[in-house]
Formats: C-alpha cells, sequence, structure tokens
C-alpha cells in the first residue's frame, strides 16, 4: 500500500492553455490515449454534431454544440496519476476559465507554429504568471509550414514576456518534417509521415553525429546544425529554478494530430512538473502532505443533470486524503458537513469518488451551500486566500421585465453571481441606480438570460454598455475624492470596491494621465 506521501507526490495537476484550434483537444486525446484511459483517441470532446460531448448537460451547451465550462480528466501513466483541467476552447470563454487556473499547479501553453502567441493563450497566460506557475510550452503542427521556430520564441518573449528553452527542436517542417532533436537525451525521434505514431528513436552524439547526415537531406540538415549552434551560443542556458518560478519555459515541438513529440512532451513534462502545491491561508500556508484533509470550491456548474437541476461544486483537494462520506468543516458557515458521493472525471464518465488526494479535482453535489471559494477542512476554521476577480469585457445593465418578479430576479442574480457565472456591480453615485453585469464572454450573457428565466422564471432586460475594461481603483484619499466625484462610469463591486469602467485603452489611459497617484489594478486581488 502506498503512503499519504506517495500517494500526493504522484499526482500532477495541470490545465491546458491556448486560443482555439491550437489542438487542445487533439492533444488531451492523445495523452489520455498513452495513460489508457481512452481506447481510441479522439473521443474526448464532442464538436459540433456529436452527441457525446463531455458535458452536454447546459441546454445551451447542447444546443450550440460546444463546451461551455470546463470539466476535469485524469488518467495514469508511469506511476503518476495526472488531472487535466480542461479549460473551455470555444472563444467565448468565461471567467470560470481563469478559476479554473487556480486549481492547476502548473500549465501547458500550446501554441499553433503557424499562427504563434495568439489573444486567448496571452490573456491566460498572464494569470498563470501572476500565480508563478510553472509554464510548459508545446509548439504544435510541425507537419505543416509554419513559422520558424526562433520566431515563435521570439514572440513568446515580446507578448508574454516569457524566455524560453527548447527541451527539443524540430529538424524541418511540413512536407520536409524530419524530426525533433532531444537536446538532453541527444536522441533523434524520426517522424514517419505515412505512419506518424511508429516513431523511430535514434540516439547521437549531437547535432554533428554523421548518421543524421544519412536520415535528414543536406538543405534541412545544414539549417538545424546552425540552429543547434545558435541556440548553444545565444540561448538561455537550462535554469530548474527559473523554469520552476514560471520564468522560462521548457518548450517541445510536435505534432499533436500525429501524436509525434507527445510521448517526449509527456515524459519530460512529468519529470517537472511540480506535484501538488499548498496554498496560502488566513491562518499560514497549507502543506499538501498531511493527515488534515483541505481543498477549496474553485467551479460551480449548474444543471449538470436538468431533470434535478442540481450543482456541482469543483474542488480541488489542498491537504491530505478525502475519503468518502468524510465530514468537514465548511468555514464560511462554520458548519459540519458530510461529503456525500462526490464524483470524479474519467474522460467522459462520472463516478462516484472513494478516496482522493491533495491535488485531485473532486465534484460534490450542491444544494447551493457553497460559493466560490470557499474552504472545506477536517477540522479547524480556516480560509485559503480569496480568488481575485479579472477584468470582465462585457458589460451590460441588467434589469428584470416584470416588476412584479422583482424578488426571484434578485434572487437569481446574487446566486448565479456567487456561482461565479458573471460579475456583479453597482453604479456608483447615480441614479437611478443600476445593476450591471460584467462577463468575459458574451456567451455568459445567454446562459444569464436562459437560467434566470428557466430557475427563476425571470425574462430580463440586458441594455449592453460600450464598455470593455474594469479597473479596481486604489490610491491618493484626495485624489481619490476628486475622482470619485469627476469621473464617469464608476461602480462598486459585492465588496463595495470602486472600480472604474472604460470604453477603450485610450479612455483608461486619459483617466491614469489625468489622475497620476490612483493605482489602476487590473484585478479585484489587488485592488
Ligand atoms: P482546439 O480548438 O484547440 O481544441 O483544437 P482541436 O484539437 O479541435 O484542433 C483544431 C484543428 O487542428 C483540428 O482540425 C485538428 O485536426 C487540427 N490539428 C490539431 N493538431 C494538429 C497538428 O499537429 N497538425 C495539424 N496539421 N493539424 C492539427
Amino acid at each position: 500500500m502506498s503512503t499519504l506521501q506517495e500517494e500526493i507526490t504522484s499526482r500532477k495537476t495541470f490545465a491546458i492553455i491556448s486560443h482555439p484550434d491550437a489542438g487542445k483537444t487533439t492533444l488531451t486525446e492523445k495523452l489520455l490515449y498513452f495513460g489508457g484511459a481512452i481506447r481510441e483517441a479522439g473521443s474526448v470532446k464532442g464538436k459540433k454534431n456529436t452527441k457525446q460531448a463531455t458535458s452536454d448537460w447546459m441546454e445551451i451547451e447542447r444546443q450550440r454544440g460546444i463546451s461551455v465550462t470546463s470539466s476535469v480528466l485524469e488518467f495514469d501513466y508511469n506511476g503518476h496519476h495526472i488531472n487535466i483541467l480542461d479549460t473551455p476552447g470555444h472563444e467565448d470563454f468565461s471567467e470560470d476559465t481563469y478559476r479554473t487556473l487556480t486549481a492547476a499547479d502548473s500549465a501547458t501553453m500550446l501554441i499553433d507554429a503557424a499562427k504563434g502567441v495568439e489573444a486567448q493563450t496571452e490573456k491566460l497566460f498572464k494569470v498563470c504568471s501572476m500565480r508563478g506557475i510553472p509554464i510548459f510550452t508545446f509548439i504544435n503542427k510541425m507537419d505543416r509550414e509554419v513559422r520558424e521556430p526562433f520566431e515563435v520564441m521570439e514572440e513568446m518573449e515580446n507578448v508574454l514576456g516569457i524566455r524560453s528553452y527548447p527541451m527539443n527542436w524540430p529538424i524541418g517542417m511540413g512536407q520536409n518534417f524530419f524530426g525533433i532533436y532531444d537536446r538532453h537525451a541527444r536522441k533523434v525521434e524520426l517522424f514517419n509521415p505515412d505512419n506518424p505514431s511508429d516513431v523511430e528513436v535514434k540516439q547521437i552524439s549531437g547535432p554533428e553525429d554523421p548518421l543524421l547526415d544519412e536520415l535528414v537531406e543536406p538543405s534541412f540538415l545544414s539549417q538545424f546544425r546552425e540552429e543547434m549552434e545558435l541556440l548553444d551560443v545565444a540561448g538561455d542556458p537550462y535554469d530548474e529554478d527559473k523554469i520552476f518560478r514560471g520564468e522560462l519555459t521548457p518548450v517541445f515541438f510536435g505534432s499533436a494530430v500525429s501524436n509525434f513529440g507527445v510521448q517526449n512532451f509527456l515524459e519530460h513534462f512529468l519529470y517537472f512538473a511540480p506535484s501538488p502545491v499548498g496554498r496560502e491561508s488566513d491562518q499560514g500556508f497549507v502543506e499538501p502532505v498531511q493527515d488534515l484533509f483541505s481543498g477549496f470550491i474553485f467551479k460551480i456548474q449548474a444543471n449538470m443533470n436538468p431533470k434535478h437541476r442540481d450543482r456541482i461544486a469543483f474542488m480541488r483537494i489542498t491537504s491530505g486524503k478525502y475519503t468518502q462520506g468524510m465530514t468537514v468543516n465548511h468555514s464560511r458557515l462554520n458548519k459540519t458537513m458530510r461529503l456525500a458521493q462526490p464524483t470524479q472525471f474519467l474522460a467522459q464518465d462520472r463516478s462516484i469518488v472513494e478516496e482522493a488526494y491533495a491535488g485531485d479535482i473532486i465534484g460534490l453535489f450542491d444544494p447551493g451551500t457553497f460559493r466560490i471559494g470557499d474552504t472545506l477542512a477536517g477540522k479547524g476554521n480556516f480560509q485559503f486566500a480569496e480568488m481575485p476577480h479579472f477584468s470582465p469585457e462585457q458589460f451590460a445593465a441588467v434589469s428584470v421585465k416584470d416588476a412584479m418578479k422583482h424578488k426571484s430576479f434578485e434572487k437569481g442574480i446574487q446566486q448565479l453571481t456567487e456561482e461565479g457565472l458573471m460579475q456583479l456591480f453597482q453604479t456608483y453615485n447615480r441614479y437611478p441606480e443600476q445593476q450591471i453585469i460584467g462577463v468575459v464572454g458574451g456567451l455568459q450573457f445567454e446562459v444569464l438570460e436562459h437560467r434566470l428565466k428557466n430557475e427563476y422564471n425571470s425574462d430580463i432586460h440586458l441594455e449592453h454598455l460600450p464598455l470593455t475594461i474594469a479597473r479596481w481603483v486604489t490610491g491618493d484619499e484626495k485624489e481619490l475624492d476628486t475622482f470619485r466625484k469627476k469621473q464617469r462610469n464608476l461602480a462598486v463591486d459585492r465588496d463595495n470596491k470602486l472600480v472604474a469602467l472604460f470604453e477603450n485603452e485610450f479612455q483608461m489611459n486619459m483617466a491614469k494621465d489625468k489622475y497620476p497617484n490612483l493605482v489602476f489594478h487590473e484585478n479585484s486581488f489587488t485592488g
């Protein structure tokens, strides 16, 4: 029997961050395939016309054929227990996506080699980098005519501000993709376009090894050798500390669809990626390996079963071990409760969890007892650090059409905000007062409308506002006073923190120039 320590350290919990179409579904499928979690790669997530979507729980998801909310996939590989936190791949992603990242201990950034760093990757990267977690990079689609590897790395540095250390390097690309060279293991993995998953591996002494002359066409080989020389001379040195702090990203090249380079990535990743990391609480740092069970809710998903209209609260276990039916303390409510029938997520199936360890994610049946950020612990009454809110990108004033329904509308708005579907602001110093909803992706508005109607019997009116940025404002009291009086589009969030809403960057920069002693925070954490 393995010890608590062994169980916990064998775990790796990470999220894949990418822009839609970079190949996240494809990469996830291949990873699960290695773990034997799915027999046949190609069935992780239902796309538009597949009926068996992983999360077709919500009607909107079914109507649109997309996955609105993120889920968790897990598999075992070589003695490791791996949890992949899936973030929605659709353009209309939500704050949920950001919060999911708080449950991850590391991230894999997936980049389409032809497109480089794209908008959503940049946003998600920022959140990971704020948390200082290690970030691994998989540069995908090398079987196509793509951009030069150096160009992509340079873009990563310019746009994201992260330096990279290529763990392997591609030889050629597209029609002339010969494979990858693993710089540490000094081996080449040869790409066979006719049978890509049949990878031939050759041990070599280094890029100059004459064996390569037999395997690779001269022009591609000489380019490869030049690039390797350049990397050795001008590239960043290998530095594990920097990798752990998220300042240097190990880079891997491959072709997910061909299942090429995926295993190489997976093996290095498992070596580097941190085992479950503890979290800060109001009573100090909580270490993962200890007898005390604890965890926090990072996501709430409603209507997984429309017939029962239940909600599932996703909990990241922070320390210790969960056993079926255990009793825990709910810190915010200061209440003892029994955790009945949590579910775990293996590929598509939901199953009852009997035990789970720090690093794992379990889904708890939620009759309305949980909020985002809630802490549960075997004993004691502490609270994990609060979860930050990030700037929404779309805003609308919300009101109920039928004033008679006001009460249930207010209840709905309140509950859906707690669930984390959207952010709720109240206009500041403006009459009549208005409630403003902020979302990251427009789809959230549709979900909001749908759920208020179906669950709270309230038809709503949404007046879309020409605003795109929220900043939490602090600073010099006197200046803040003037700001409060003169600035347009001010609001307060649920914690009564002052928030300035802007139409665009230009307008925000004007305010920054005008009020040099105020700080405009990008999230509620520092605000
Ligand atoms: P997601 O939106 O990030 O989940 O992307 P998908 O995994 O659905 O992939 C988007 C498209 O890119 C699909 O048509 C994939 O078959 C294709 N794709 C994924 N990986 C590769 C790759 O390595 N090479 C090529 N040529 N196409 C790929």
